[in-house]
């Protein structure tokens, strides 16, 4: 199949969106490579402090401004926002393909639940309201109202580049407040684009910033007094620091972390419609998704159920076509990088120095359509025999690789699940109604799927976890996201 055509063809360098101008950056310039061509498809600024505390102050700036403009004419700009959004659906999701490397469908999808964040800011003149309580004495009435706090800081992780800040950033800009946005600057562009459009639906200028970078831009957002909160998504030691640094200097945080995602196989789940879903799970997104499969656990002592599973889910993941996601009969991409590659290939060499037998090794006969120079490809990988203490089995891969374990019955397989660290999503397959309801009502993590593998919450609920996975009180997108973004304010009122 032909190659969609790509939206980035000329390398530029980025800049900076501070205060509605696109400003060059002092700092070092890096190139952003697409992993299934080996291209270089952008230069990317690592900003100084220099650079965010100016993001900051001109943050600060309109800040008066824009939270005294209604929540109507607020939500005005997300409306026209959303309307522009779908305007560059396609290109948008292209992009994506090529910064990160995912399917075009993956990116679509992603694109889609961006949108869907933006739709549900757009309902912020409800969402924001306050609650009242008349006569609280003789004459006295006493209400609460939410009210925006300034500047926020908004880091997103490269394995979802457009949508992940889109878990904050409309709530936060409904609720009057101001943003800066620092993407991974190992996919930049979406999110370059994405200010582009914001600054045509009409934010006014510094209510919508990006500085991209690396640590020293987190630090310079930790340090700086003005910022009153940041909401993160990366790996759990970047979540950790972040969650400190903002306890350290009185920020509220949101730092949602790393995950290690159990995926419960009953031996009376329909088979059929099991094993495609957990395909996408463990390798879509090349296995670089927070929600994605990681371990397998098979329940019950019937070893004719776990052959005969086994057989299944290999077969299909032999079967799974690897190449560039622009190809659109590619069902999985490259990994983001060859140093993320030979960091998953160093736990496949440690599942096998452990012990585990390696049923399907895809650093071998990977089936890649194309002609591509990348190095970044890689295919399903399958363990049997995997220990819950194997690094395989305990520590976040991030790539194609599926861990398989057994338990001997529902109770140890739940117990398996939350003797692990990490609490993002875990799963359970199972046409008995009473071993779902156990599982969801037991196992420890912040999101379970029933007979789902990919437990990705809609915009209108919070994108919760646990554990090693999240640090903080509110999640993410939604009802919490505004509660996030807002304090209350309580007014007593007596009436002379
Ligand atoms: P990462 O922690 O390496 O980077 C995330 C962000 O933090 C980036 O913008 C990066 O520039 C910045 N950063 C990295 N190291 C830093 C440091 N020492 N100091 C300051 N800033 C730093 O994460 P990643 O590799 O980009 O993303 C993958 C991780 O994100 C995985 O662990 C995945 O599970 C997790 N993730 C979690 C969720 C969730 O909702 N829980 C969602 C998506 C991804």
């Amino acid at each position: 199949m032909a190659i969609l055509e790509e939206p980035i063809r000329q390398v530029k360098t980025l800049k900076n969106f501070i205060g509605g101008e696109w400003v060059q950056s002092k700092g070092k310039i890096v190139d952003v490579v697409n992993p299934a061509t080996c291209q270089t498809i952008a230069k990317v600024p690592v900003s100084t402090k220099g650079e965010i505390n100016a993001a900051v102050e001109a943050a600060q700036e309109i800040f008066p401004d824009w939270r005294r403009t209604t929540p109507v004419a607020r939500a005005r700009c997300l409306f026209r926002l959303k309307e522009l959004l779908e305007e560059h659906f396609e290109e948008l999701s292209r992009i994506q393909t090529q910064e990160h490397g995912k399917t075009i469908d993956e990116s679509r999808g992603e694109t889609r639940r961006g949108i869907e964040n933006v739709e549900v800011a757009c309902g912020i003149p409800t969402l924001m309201m306050g609650y009242n309580s008349e006569d609280i004495a003789s004459g006295i009435d006493e209400y609460v109202v939410r009210q925006p706090l300034g500047v926020f800081g908004i880091i997103g992780p490269f394995n979802f580049p457009f949508m992940i800040p889109l878990w904050s950033a409309p709530y936060a800009v409904a609720t009057g407040n101001c943003v800066i946005i620092k993407p991974s600057s190992e996919v930049p562009l979406s999110q370059t684009r994405l200010a582009e459009l914001a600054d045509e639906a009409g934010f006014p200028p510094g209510v919508w910033n990006v500085v991209h970078g690396g640590r020293t831009v987190v630090n310079g957002m930790l340090d700086h007094p003005g910022i009153q909160g940041i909401t993160f998504v990366g790996s759990t030691p970047t979540a950790k620091l972040i969650y400190r640094g903002c306890g350290e200097t009185g920020k509220r945080v949101i730092a949602q972390g790393g995950a290690k995602n159990f995926m419960a196989i009953m031996p009376d789940c329909n088979v059929e419609r099991t094993i495609p879903a957990l395909m996408t799970s463990f390798f879509g997104n090349t296995g670089q998704r927070c929600l994605s499969g990681a371990n397998l656990l098979i329940v019950g002592e019937d070893d004719k159920f776990y052959n005969t599973f086994m057989d299944a889910v290999t077969a299909a993941s032999k079967g799974v076509i690897i190449g560039y996601g622009l190809d659109e009969s590619v069902q999985i991409g490259p990994v983001r990088d060859k140093e993320k590659k030979e960091k998953i290939i160093g736990y496949i060499e440690s599942g096998i120095q452990q012990g585990a037998k390696l049923r399907l090794d895809g650093r071998k006969n990977i089936k890649i359509v194309g002609d591509y120079p990348g190095t970044c490809f890689l295919g399903p990988t399958i363990f049997e025999n995997v220990a819950p203490d194997m690094k395989i089995g305990s520590e976040e891969i991030f790539g194609p690789v599926m861990s398989v374990m057994r338990a001997k019955n529902l109770d140890e397989a739940i117990n398996m699940c939350n003797d692990n660290p990490f609490g993002n999503g875990h799963s359970i397959f199972t046409s008995s109604g009473k071993a779902a309801r156990e599982f969801q009502y037991q196992v420890t993590s912040g999101n379970v799927g029933i007979n789902i593998g990919i437990v990705a919450p809609m915009a209108f609920f919070p994108f919760s976890g646990t554990k090693d996975s999240f640090f903080g009180i509110l999640h993410t997108q939604g009802q919490e996201a505004v509660r996030f973004f807002t304090e209350s304010k309580v007014v007593i009122q007596r009436w002379f």
